[in-house]
């Protein structure tokens, strides 16, 4: 009678999560994962999310949707691990607006029923995630660095500062990943199954999708690039920062910025590199008139080899740095480039 009692005292929402736990223990994974792409190609972090899903174990399916997605499904449908491909394509996706996409995303979980949605932690996945979990009334479980099994995962917390492992009860696990933390899933060795999804009905969006101006660069993507190369406020201004990109074309680089940087107006901001802006974990990162701020950390501590350039040796980035140079950027990158 007790027991009865208890059970009547909860609420709905967390008898549906106790029954989401239970039910959630007995079946095998299914996840999927939303593709982040342009129409024309697949953005790599959706690779990197998909890594996630097969760490997972079970079916994976991915889901396109876009006003134009047939070169992307082609692509994707190569995935390794990926068995089943959701195409929406419809002029109702143009932007790729979250407030769009859920409604499509509702509908494929209300047919699949899947255990597990995942996407990259990118601003894409960051604005869609949360409003699906919303939705769906569950948690979203943000920026994930490892996948301890179907219900527990590693994620960092205080700008990387702590290592936080959750364990969820839901019956669904929403979950953006952080790309650094998996290396990518092959792009190629898999055929997927292709099926097309109508599109649900959208009602008022409220929001709608007007134009984009995106910055071109025939530069590595900074996410993807090998070696990377940052400027700090100790760069002085935006010209200064052709001293950078010298020394990336020896080395065919990416150039990231500071947020002193960024908020000075040196540099756009979609080079900022820390815990407000882009993660980056390349084999080589060269932080140049940077002073190492936690939040700058936050964004390129997991690359493999640092190297600090800064004038003042009390500067914290040596401290993050396998090898640090005490000297003047403005001799020091020159004479860099000129002997590379
Ligand atoms: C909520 C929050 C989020 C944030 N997010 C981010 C983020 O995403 N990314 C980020 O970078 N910051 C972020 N910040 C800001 C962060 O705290 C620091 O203010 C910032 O990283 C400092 O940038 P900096 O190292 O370029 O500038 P400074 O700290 O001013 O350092 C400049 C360095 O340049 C060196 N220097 C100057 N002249 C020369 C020279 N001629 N030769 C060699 N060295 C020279 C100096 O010795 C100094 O160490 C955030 C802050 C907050 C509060």
């Amino acid at each position: 009678m007790a027991a009865v009692l208890r059970r009547g005292m909860l609420s709905s929402q967390r008898f549906s999560r106790l029954l989401g736990r239970v039910l959630g223990s007995q079946r095998d994974a299914s996840s999927l994962v939303i593709a982040e792409h342009n129409g024309e190609s697949v953005v790599p972090l959706t690779y990197n999310a998909i890594a996630a899903a097969r760490q997972l174990g079970g079916d994976i399916t991915a889901l396109v949707a876009g006003p134009d997605c047939g070169k992307v499904a082609d692509t994707l449908a190569q995935s390794e691990g990926v068995s089943k491909l959701l195409v929406a394509q419809h002029d109702a996706f143009k932007g790729y607006l979250p407030e769009a996409l859920t409604p499509l995303i509702l509908e494929a979980q209300k047919q699949f029923n899947f255990s597990h949605i995942l996407t990259g932690a990118g601003a894409f996945g960051k604005s869609l995630i949360p409003r699906v979990a919303a939705k769906l009334d569950v948690s979203a479980i943000s920026d994930i660095i490892g996948v301890k099994s179907e219900d527990t995962f590693v994620r960092t917390i205080y700008a990387g500062n702590a290592v936080q492992t959750v364990q969820s009860g839901d019956s669904v696990k929403l979950i953006t990943v952080r790309g650094t933390a998996f290396a990518a899933s092959p792009e190629t060795g898999g055929s997927a199954t292709r099926e097309d999804v109508g599109v649900p009905e959208l009602g008022q969006v409220g929001t709608e999708f007007v134009s984009q101006e995106l910055s071109k660069s025939d530069r590595p993507e900074l996410t993807a690039a090998k070696t990377v190369i940052s400027g700090g406020r100790g760069m002085k201004n935006g010209e200064n920062f052709k001293l950078l990109y010298d020394l990336a074309d020896k080395l065919n680089a990416a150039v990231g910025a500071s947020r002193a940087a960024v908020d000075a107006g040196f540099v756009p901001n979609d080079m900022q590199i820390g815990q407000t802006g882009k993660i980056v974990a390349p084999e080589l990162y060269i932080a140049v008139g940077i002073s190492g701020a936690i939040q700058h950390l936050a964004g390129m501590k997991d690359s493999k080899v640092i190297v600090a350039i800064n004038k003042d040796p009390d500067a914290p980035i040596f401290q993050v740095a396998d090898f640090g140079l005490v000297a003047d950027l403005f001799k020091a990158v020159p004479e860099l480039t000129e002997k590379l």
